[in-house]
C-alpha cells in the first residue's frame, strides 16, 4: 500500500485496513456505540490536536500571549486541587499543530508539544516535592518532563529500554532541563522488569507508562506485513506489561503508588492485565481517581464503563485527546 497520498499539494496518511477492520471487530464489541465515533477521530488526521506544554525552565516572554492570540487556551483550570501552578498546558479546540522546536545543544526549549491526555497519568501520580520517583518507560520523554514540571522530585530516575529511543529520552531530557536539575536526574538504559530486583523499596511513585498497541499510530503502518505481524503478536505486550507492573510493584516503597497508563482503547492491555496484578499481588490496592476525572472533564471524554481507580480517555472531535488508559494502585506492605 501507498504510504501516503499527494493531495493539494499536502502529505496524507493512508489508514491501514488489516489494522482498521481487527480494530472494528474488537473495539465495537468493547466498546459498543461509542467506538464509531472514536474510530471517526483516529481515522481523520486533520481533527487531530497538539497540545503545548509550556517549560517552567526556559521562560519565553510573549509565548503565551502568541498562543492565546492563535485561539490556545489554558487547559486545566488553575483552581483545581489537582493541578500543580508550575504546570502550564495550552490547547485549542481547533485542530493543527503549534510549530515544533528543534533541537540545539546548550539552548532550552521552551515548550513541548503533546497530546494533552498524556499529562493525565501524571496529575493520577501527584508526585510531591522531595519524593523519590521512577518513570520506568521513559523515552521520549513527554512525561518525564510534565513530572518535572509539576513538582521537584528528591531522585529523579528515568528509564529506557530501547538504546536508540534511550538516546532520545537523554537528547529530551538535555533540551528542557537545566543544571543543575539535570545533573541530578538518573537516566537509565535497563529493561524494566529488573528495576524491582535492582532498587527493591526505592521510590515513592512509579509511572510505568507502558509499551502497548498504540492505536493512532497502528492505524496509519504502512507495512501490511509489519502490521499483521504486530496484531498477531498483541498478547504478548499483555505479559510485557503485566512483569513491567510485577517489577515496579518490587521498586515502591510500602505506602508508595503507581500509575500504570496505555495509549491504546484495548482491553486485554487496560483492565484486564490491572485484574490480573489486583488478583495476584495482594500488597496492592486500587485508588480512586474519579475525582481527577470530575476535575477535568470540560478537556477530555471519559468512557463511562470503567472502575473507580482507572479513566478511559475517549476521542471525540474538538477534544480529539486519547486513547489514554489510565489506572492507580498503592503499596500496603
Ligand atoms: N512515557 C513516554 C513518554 O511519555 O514520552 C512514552 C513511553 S512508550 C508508551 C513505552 C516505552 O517503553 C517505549 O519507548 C519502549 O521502547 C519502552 N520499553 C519497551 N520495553 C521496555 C522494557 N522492558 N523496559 C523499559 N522500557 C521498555
Amino acid at each position: 500500500p501507498k504510504l501516503e497520498n499527494k493531495t493539494k499539494g499536502k502529505l496524507q496518511k493512508q489508514v491501514c485496513q488489516v489494522v482498521l477492520d481487527h480494530f472494528e471487530k474488537q473495539y465495537s464489541a468493547e466498546l459498543g456505540d461509542v467506538w464509531s465515533s472514536v474510530r471517526d477521530v483516529l481515522t481523520y488526521p486533520s481533527c487531530w490536536q497538539h497540545a503545548v506544554l509550556l517549560n517552567k525552565f526556559s521562560h519565553a516572554a510573549d509565548l503565551e500571549d502568541t498562543l492565546c492570540a492563535q485561539g490556545y487556551h489554558p487547559a486545566f483550570s488553575a483552581t483545581l486541587p489537582y493541578l500543580p501552578r508550575s504546570l502550564k498546558c495550552y490547547v485549542s479546540r481547533t485542530p493543527g499543530r503549534f510549530p515544533s522546536q528543534k533541537h540545539q545543544t546548550g539552548r532550552l526549549k521552551e515548550y513541548y508539544l503533546l497530546n494533552a491526555a498524556s499529562v493525565l497519568p501524571v496529575l493520577a501520580l501527584e508526585v510531591k516535592d522531595g519524593e523519590d520517583v521512577l518513570d520506568l518507560c521513559a523515552a521520549p520523554g513527554g512525561k518525564s518532563i510534565v513530572i518535572l514540571q509539576c513538582a521537584s522530585p528528591g531522585q529523579f530516575h528515568c528509564n529506557e529500554y530501547d538504546e536508540l529511543r534511550f538516546r532520545w529520552l537523554r537528547q529530551t531530557m538535555e533540551s528542557f532541563i537545566p543544571h543543575p536539575q539535570f545533573d541530578l536526574i538518573t537516566i537509565s538504559n535497563l529493561d524494566g522488569r529488573q528495576i524491582g530486583e535492582l532498587k527493591p523499596e526505592f521510590f515513592d511513585k512509579i509511572l510505568v507508562d507502558a509499551p502497548c498497541s498504540n492505536d493512532r499510530s497502528w492505524l496509519f503502518s504502512f507495512d501490511i506485513q509489519q502490521a499483521t505481524l504486530r496484531l498477531l503478536r498483541r498478547r504478548e505486550l499483555s505479559v510485557l506489561q503485566f512483569q513491567l507492573l510485577r517489577s515496579a510493584i518490587k521498586a515502591l516503597r510500602p505506602g508508595g503508588s503507581l500509575v500504570y497508563s496505555t495509549c491504546t482503547l484495548s482491553k486485554a492491555e487496560n483492565s484486564d492485565v490491572i485484574n490480573l496484578i489486583l488478583n495476584s499481588c495482594s500488597n496492592v490496592i486500587p485508588v480512586d481517581i474519579r475525582e481527577i476525572a470530575k476535575a477535568v472533564s470540560q478537556e477530555f471524554t471519559f468512557h463511562s464503563d470503567t472502575q473507580q481507580h482507572e479513566l478511559l480517555v475517549l476521542p471525540e472531535k474538538g477534544r480529539a485527546w486519547g486513547p489514554m488508559y489510565v489506572a492507580k494502585l498503592r503499596k500496603i506492605q
